[in-house]
């Protein structure tokens, strides 16, 4: 029998994986990607011996392939993807190649915010407890990578939207959705329908076995489960107990987090959580929920749940001068994420916004913003719609360019008691490359000013 072919769009850590995966279950892989690669995966590639090309797509090779997997960042209307889908050649995600040959337990997480987050909180717990875990999806190394070269017992995936696209008879054994709001709706026709219904794709094929974990107050996601069926077991968290809630708070001052299953009872001082901000306190529910469910002791929960250190540009605290906290929270590229942020502030907050604005709507944030911030500091190449949004509600604010401006600006406007928070609720790619680099350089800039 003739080997099929796999081809593989793009060169990023999931197409290198997946052709990895590809070549070692005895398929053709040819991997190309219309752009330049980068020295790492260019190397990888040479040294595992796998044909390839970059700068360009050449169409007879890509019509050739029996399946095709397409990494999440390309577009499905991208000329190249058009034309396979037209000529009836499958396109998957590298998450569905690997889910075909692992019996691994999977955990998967999706949600508009705090997938990372909660990937990493439930991996830390996992990992606590000794148990033989991987970590994949969009944090750490591709999943098929792992399944190629590696042999875990449990997964713990972030999934995208991109990702659930082009998953069809992949599985999950514990399936997570933290929230849905409106984010990417330009690669969904504008239709947030449309973006619900890929979020939900992590529902697909789950069995009476697994668990689906979901917050219940989120309005966009109880709408969609009166619309679909699945036949999971149900375990909703919300900030406080209704009917079949498996985590919330409650106790004095709703001082306490309660997690249920049918197995396991937890409970804990809310205080001891290491995450704060409600968006965590609920990023900790789901963790916890997936752990109870996968029997990890209760006291290793406690303890992972006290000693998580947190993710870079999250909330991440980046040091104290005259009595000023500078908190570095650069991965709030959209609305939701930095009301949550301001959601877990004390009042007199000066706060640096800005950046590419994906067609954002401020008036989500302007209560908080009201009740919370002193000063804002505009930080991006044009900031006239932020300026014209806050300027009749905040007597003080400023209208920078660049970071070193930014930072200077919010040395001027606060004072001892209060916080600096890097929050912009914009993607950072008008003055940054990305928005790690964007922390980066704030944590720098605040460093060199001296804050311990
Ligand atoms: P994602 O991986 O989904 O982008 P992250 O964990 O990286 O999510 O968090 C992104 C931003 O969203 C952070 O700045 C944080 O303040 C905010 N956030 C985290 N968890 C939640 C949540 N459950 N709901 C709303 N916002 C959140």
């Amino acid at each position: 029998m003739s080997k099929k072919t796999l081809v593989i769009l793009g060169g990023g850590e999931s197409g290198v994986g997946a052709a990895i995966l590809g070549k070692e279950k005895g398929f053709n892989v040819f991997l190309s990607d219309a752009g330049r690669l980068s020295d790492h995966y260019r190397g990888i590639l040479e040294e595992e011996a796998i044909p390839f090309e970059e700068g360009s797509h050449t169409m007879e090779i890509l019509l050739g392939a029996d399946e095709v997997v397409k990494s999440p960042g390309i577009p499905l209307d991208a000329p190249a993807v058009k034309a396979i889908r037209e000529k009836g050649i499958p396109v998957i995600s590298e998450i569905e190649l690997a889910g075909r040959y692992t019996d691994a337990k999977m955990v998967c997480i999706t949600g508009s915010n705090g997938k990372t987050t909660t990937t990493l909180l439930t991996y830390h717990i996992l990992r606590a407890a000794g148990v033989n875990v991987g970590l994949a999806g969009n944090v750490g190394r591709s999943l098929a990578l792992q399944v190629a070269r590696c042999n875990f017992d449990v997964y713990v995936i972030e999934l995208s939207s991109f990702q659930l696209d082009n998953m069809y008879d992949f599985k999950a054994n514990i399936a997570v959705l933290l929230n849905i709001t409106p984010d990417h709706l330009d690669r969904y026709d504008h239709q947030m329908e449309n973006y619900v219904k890929a979020k939900f794709r992590i529902l697909q094929n789950l069995t009476p076995e697994d668990a689906f974990i979901f917050w219940q107050d989120d309005p966009v996601i109880r709408r969609q489960l009166e619309r679909i069926t699945t036949e999971a077991q149900l375990y909703p968290f919300a900030e406080h107990r209704e009917e079949g809630t498996a985590a919330w708070v409650g106790g004095d001052d709703d001082s306490t987090l309660y997690v249920e299953t049918p197995g396991e009872k937890l409970r804990m001082p809310r205080a001891d959580l290491s995450l704060n901000g409600l968006h965590n306190l609920y990023n900790s529910m789901a963790a916890a929920l997936s752990a109870c469910i996968l029997d990890i002791n209760k006291d290793t929960i406690r303890e992972a749940l006290g000693n998580f250190e947190g993710v870079e540009h999250r909330l991440e605290p980046c040091g104290t001068l005259d009595g000023v906290r500078y908190i570095n929270d650069s991965k709030a590229t959209n609305v939701n994420s930095t009301w949550y942020a301001l959601e877990s502030m004390p009042k007199g907050v000066v706060l640096i916004l800005g950046g590419k604005d994906k067609g954002n709507d401020y008036s989500e944030i302007l209560p908080l913003v009201k009740e919370k911030v002193k000063a804002i500091v505009c930080m991006g190449k044009d900031n006239s719609k932020l300026m014209d949004f806050f300027g009749p509600h905040i007597a003080r604010m400023a209208d920078t360019h660049s970071l070193d401006e930014a930072v200077e600006a919010c040395r001027r406007f606060a004072e001892a008691g209060d916080t600096v928070l890097l929050s912009p609720c914009c993607a950072s790619f008008d003055l940054f490359t990305s928005y790690e680099d964007r922390g980066r350089r704030f944590k720098d800039a605040v460093k060199a000013l001296g804050a311990k």
